[in-house]
């Protein structure tokens, strides 16, 4: 018997604030879609260099059970993000836009030691804590600070570094072109 398809399948509502508390306890899948804004993810907010039009993530997710021999159906969450924010390029200090695609699979489990004791080295898919109350909205949030990179910056090529702007690249350049006095000492002993 496949337990989908004799579950009940919930529509989650678009609404940011329905995100807030998804019962993954009940038996039911659910299926949903939506965009957030970068307002509604206060931690994200905090990150961002600025907030232009456009910039969020449209969201889609589902969950379903899948057979495991020897134990309960497992609960499979998928969820796919897909938008863009504004992080200061780390090379000439500006906004630059940075898009991110990504797609995550998490096994539902029943409590938190359960989800200590997840193999961290199962790429395919992280545990996350089933509750009657789950907050999806941190899930999305936290998906999304985690895909952050590390140094944002524009394209190679598509921005000149700070430093350049303000002259101080070629501050050095004349600096070398001058004389170095060591190799004047060295010329003043060779003449000797
Ligand atoms: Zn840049």
């Amino acid at each position: 018997m496949n337990r989908n398809q004799v579950l009940p399948q919930v529509q989650l509502s678009a609404e940011a604030i329905a995100l807030k508390k998804v019962d993954f306890c009940a038996l039911q899948t659910y299926r949903g879609a939506g965009f957030l804004a970068i307002t509604d993810m206060p931690r994200l907010s905090l990150e961002v260099a600025s907030i232009n039009p456009g910039d969020g993530f449209a969201w889609q997710m589902e969950t379903h059970f899948e057979d495991s021999p020897g134990s309960e159906p497992l609960q499979i969450l998928n969820l796919a993000l897909h938008g863009r924010l504004h992080l200061v390029c780390q090379r000439c200090l500006q906004d630059c836009a940075i898009d991110l695609d990504e797609k995550r699979r998490f096994i539902l489990v029943a409590s938190e030691p359960e989800a200590d004791n997840y193999p961290l080295d199962d790429e395919e898919q992280e545990p996350l804590v089933a509750s009657q109350h789950f907050n999806l909205l941190e899930t999305i949030e936290d998906e999304v600070l985690l895909s952050l990179p590390l140094i944002p910056k524009h394209p190679e090529g598509f921005c000149e570094p700070y430093a350049t702007v303000f002259g101080i690249e070629d501050d050095d350049e004349v600096l070398d072109e001058r004389e170095n006095p060591f190799n004047i000492l060295k010329n003043m002993k060779k003449n000797s």
